[in-house]
């Protein structure tokens, strides 16, 4: 059995009360983790540890992500099968997708660290200004199930790297590689109360960080409605938070597209890791006169899925996160067929399964045609393997159908003309839109949503902006009488 414990102060602490880890591939528990009701005692130990890490040469600080990163590496397949034991993805997935891109965040911000400095201004020859980033003090990070380990790095990397200790919640449903993650931190040598990690319930441990105003700054990723009590908390306090949330995004396959290649991504960007990422394109919209094939061709692709043990390399689709994830995902099946849809693929428990997997929480690649916008199918975020196919007559109307949802977090749309691509684009209101491709990334741009999707930006310059304050230090090169009504101040 796996015992999760809390990382306070360089130390693995245990509990008074436990929560079960539940394997979603074979629905049985396979260990424990703590339901710890407060995060006060690591809050503590990192508020005293602030000021000897945001004093750490940005060198050291660097170094030692860096040896984080080679510790997780040289353990990648053990990382690997963790994740996929805790969430059910294919373990193939969480070899060269998960862990991998959990190393290069920690690498990634190690190295930006190191060019972002601080900027100079002259006015004019009266002063010259000069703008620090300090770090915030405190960073809690309260991070999601779906992309675990890549999910938590991205959130504690940009923290640590620009001087910040850090108080770190993931989420109980897929705690162990964070567990591990810390670990490795401390025998890397991260000194004690720098990176704290801390397990339970959101609404208890998760809450308790939000609310401590010795917390200078949350980062969250998660959904919408925890994200918007976040916020609340938050604003009480004035306190910084960048809020990574849910998605409804659109894919639009438009007559002109290379139909095959927009359907093969198309079929990706539904189903990877079982639709269990914010990124996924759960409502496909489609001109109407390439509807039927477009319909065929992901119904094939969407049956030629190895559905199966995720732990098995040639699995292509796992489990998905929870029994009740599974019954909240059959329940939105349900009503799509209520408001009129067909399920035209998947819809059922996989009946083929490996004995071993038999109780597990599996659900086929979902296809539903016949629902219009005011569905409520096509407004709610499912969170798996489900996407619903729309037809639309011209230009306008796909763009005017990707934008009506509360959400936008990203779309995707496929055409092999220039002109129209560079004019749907900017039309359509996300974070991100990638055109004649899906979840390409590159660690520089900024990432986020609009509307109910996120408030902020994470990733390059934003991530470690984010993570600290400016101050801005004034010094006079000539004297002055500091008199407006003589221009002394310059505009
Ligand atoms: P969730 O909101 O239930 O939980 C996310 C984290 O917040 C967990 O660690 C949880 O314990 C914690 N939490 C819950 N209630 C809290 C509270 N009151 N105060 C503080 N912390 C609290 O989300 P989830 O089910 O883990 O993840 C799925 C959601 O995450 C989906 O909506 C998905 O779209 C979204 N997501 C968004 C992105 C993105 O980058 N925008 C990425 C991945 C997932």
């Amino acid at each position: 059995m796996v015992e999760v414990l809390n990382l306070i102060n360089g130390q693995q602490v245990s509990a008074d009360r436990w929560l079960d880890l539940v394997s979603p591939a074979t629905g049985e528990i396979y260990g424990r983790l703590p339901r710890t009701p407060t995060a006060l005692p690591a809050i503590m130990v990192a508020r005293d540890a602030c000021a000897s890490w945001r004093n750490t040469p940005v060198r050291e600080r660097s170094r030692l992500m860096h040896a984080l990163a080679d510790a997780i590496e040289s353990d990648l397949a053990a990382f690997a099968e963790a994740e996929s034991i805790d969430t059910g993805k294919p373990v193939g997935l969480a070899r060269t997708v998960d862990i991998p891109r959990a190393v290069a965040n920690l690498r990634w911000f190690a190295d930006s660290v190191m060019e972002f400095g601080s900027e100079h201004y002259e006015t004019g020859s009266r002063a010259v200004n000069e703008v620090k980033h300090l770090p915030v003090g405190v960073i809690g990070a309260i991070s999601p199930w779906n992309l675990p380990l890549y999910l938590f790095t991205w959130k504690i990397a940009p923290a640590l790297a620009t001087g910040n200790t850090v108080v770190a919640k993931p989420s109980e449903l897929a705690p162990v590689t964070a567990w591990k993650l810390g670990q490795l931190a401390t025998e890397v040598g991260f000194p004690p109360g720098v990176l704290n990690i801390v397990h339970g319930l959101g609404a208890e441990i998760g809450e308790s960080i939000v609310q401590d105003d010795r917390v200078g700054a949350v980062t969250f990723t998660g959904g919408t409605v925890t994200g918007r009590r976040i916020a609340e908390t938050a604003a009480g306090q004035f306190k910084k938070v960048s809020l990574e949330m849910g998605g409804k995004n659109p894919t639009i396959i438009f007559k002109d597209a290379d139909l095959d290649s927009a359907i093969a991504t198309a079929a990706t960007a539904a189903f990877a890791n079982q639709g269990e990422i914010c990124l996924c394109g759960e409502r496909l919209l489609v001109h109407q006169d390439i509807h039927d094939e477009v319909v065929a061709g992901l119904c094939a692709r969407a049956s030629e899925l190895v559905i199966g043990d995720p732990l098995e390399p040639e699995t292509q689709f796992g489990a998905l996160i929870s029994s009740d994830h599974r019954d909240r995902v059959e329940s939105m099946i349900q009503r799509a067929r209520d408001e009129g849809g067909e399920i035209v693929h998947g819809g059922k428990r996989p009946a083929d399964l490996p004995d071993r997997c038999r109780d597990g929480f599996f659900l086929e690649p979902t296809v539903i045609t016949g629902l219009d916008m005011t569905a409520i199918t096509n407004r709610e975020e499912i969170f798996g393997p489900v996407v619903s196919i729309m037809p639309f007559a011209n230009e306008a109307e796909a763009v005017e159908m990707a934008n009506d949802t509360d959400y936008g977090l990203s779309a995707a749309i496929f055409t092999e003309d220039e002109s129209r691509a560079a004019r749907v684009a900017p039309a359509i209101e996300a974070g991100t839109v990638w055109v004649n491709c899906w979840l390409v990334r590159d660690f520089r741009v900024p990432f986020g949503g609009v509307k109910h999707s996120g408030l902020g930006r994470e990733g390059g310059d934003d991530a470690l902006r984010f993570c600290t304050e400016a101050r801005t230090i004034c010094t006079a090169t000539s004297r002055t009488t500091g008199d407006v009504t003589k221009g002394a101040v310059p505009t």
